[in-house]
C-alpha cells in the first residue's frame, strides 16, 4: 500500500553530477516508478491542502513533474514559472544571484490575479534561492504565496531559512 513506500528508496544520489564533489539527488528513479510516483503525490497532497491554494505553480522543469500533477488532484489550474524567452506574450520577470553569475525567471503576465493564492513546487530545495526568487516573482505578478513545497530538502544547506513562508517537503538528507 501507498503509506508503506520508503520514498528514499527510490531516490539516487549520483556523485559529481553537475560538476565534480556535487552529490546530486535524482528523482527519475522516482518517477519511473508507479506508486512510488503515486505515494508521493498524495503525501504532498495531503501537505498543500491545508494552505487552500487557488492555484499552482512549477519551476523549470522538475517542478512541473510535480505541480501539474498534483493540481490535478486538487482539482486546481497549473501555472510554469519558466526560464526567460520561453513564454509568449507579455511576461514579467525576477532576475536572482547565483553563486556564479545570474539567473532570471518568468511568469506569464495574466498567469495570476490579485487574490490568487499559489503555492509554488520544486522538485527539490537545496540553498533556497530558486524558490525565494519564485516567490518573489509570484508576488510581483500579483499573487499571495501562502506556502512553498519540494520533494526533497537538503537540511544541511538550511534552504527555508532564505524564505518566509513555510516550506513542506517529504524527504530530507542531512
Ligand atoms: P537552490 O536554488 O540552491 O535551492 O537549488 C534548487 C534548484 O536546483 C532546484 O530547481 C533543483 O531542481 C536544483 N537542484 C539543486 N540541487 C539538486 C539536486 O541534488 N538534485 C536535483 N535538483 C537539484
Amino acid at each position: 500500500p501507498a503509506a508503506d513506500v520508503d520514498l528514499k528508496e527510490h531516490i539516487r544520489g549520483i556523485p559529481d553530477f553537475p560538476k565534480p564533489g556535487i552529490l546530486f539527488y535524482d528523482i527519475s528513479t522516482l518517477l519511473r516508478n508507479g506508486p512510488a510516483w503515486k505515494a508521493a503525490m498524495a503525501r504532498l497532497a495531503e501537505k498543500v491542502r491545508p494552505y487552500n491554494p487557488t492555484l499552482l505553480a512549477g519551476i523549470e522543469s522538475r517542478g512541473f513533474l510535480l505541480a501539474a500533477p498534483l493540481a490535478l488532484e486538487l482539482g486546481l489550474g497549473f501555472v510554469m514559472l519558466r526560464k526567460p524567452r520561453k513564454l509568449p506574450g507579455a511576461t514579467i520577470g525576477y532576475d536572482y544571484e547565483l553563486e556564479y553569475g545570474s539567473d532570471r525567471l518568468e511568469i506569464q503576465a495574466d498567469a495570476v490575479t490579485p487574490g490568487d493564492r499559489v503555492v509554488v513546487l520544486d522538485d527539490l530545495l537545496a540553498t533556497g534561492g530558486t524558490m525565494a526568487a519564485s516567490i518573489a516573482l509570484l508576488r510581483k505578478a500579483g499573487a499571495a504565496v501562502p506556502a512553498a513545497a519540494a520533494m526533497v530538502e537538503l537540511t544541511f544547506l538550511d534552504g527555508r531559512r532564505r524564505l518566509d513562508v513555510p516550506v513542506e517537503t517529504l524527504v530530507a538528507y542531512d
